[in-house]
């Protein structure tokens, strides 16, 4: 299952990032899915909670999903149009040298945690990384 692997590979991810930032609990973690990327929300959802149960680190962290809207480029007019309006076919030129510029990712735009830092208990993190 596609959403599962992506889960996982998440939940490393978190894990791994836990001892070099001093974590000692996750509050949220943000992710963009691309709108063309076939993660279905609901899935992702749940695999997030059968992994949350799981890893220590992350039972109270909520999993925010935002959109990340698909841009097809058009290589004949150099335009740039919506891919899920139009598909492979250029909307200005109707030609079919296109190709997707975004849409098919899913990034990690933000975290927040805990940290065993006393100066800081809430520390924002923010980093793009491609899952
Ligand atoms: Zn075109």
């Amino acid at each position: 299952m596609h959403e599962m692997g992506i889960v996982t590979h998440l939940a490393k991810t978190l894990d791994e990032m836990a001892p070099e930032q001093h974590i000692t609990k996750y509050g949220s973690v943000t992710l963009q899915v691309g709108e063309v990327s076939g993660i279905i929300t609901d899935l992702f959802v749940d695999c997030w909670n059968y992994f949350r149960d799981r890893h220590p680190l992350l039972k109270d962290c909520d999993l925010k999903l935002e959109t990340l809207p698909a841009i097809s480029y058009c290589g004949d007019c150099e335009k740039e149009y919506p891919t899920v309006k139009y598909g492979r076919e250029c909307p200005y030129c109707h030609g079919g040298n296109t190709w997707l510029l975004t849409g098919n990712e899913c990034i990690i735009k933000e975290v927040e945690a805990e940290t065993d830092d006393e100066n800081k208990n809430e520390e924002e993190l923010v980093s793009v990384e491609k899952l």
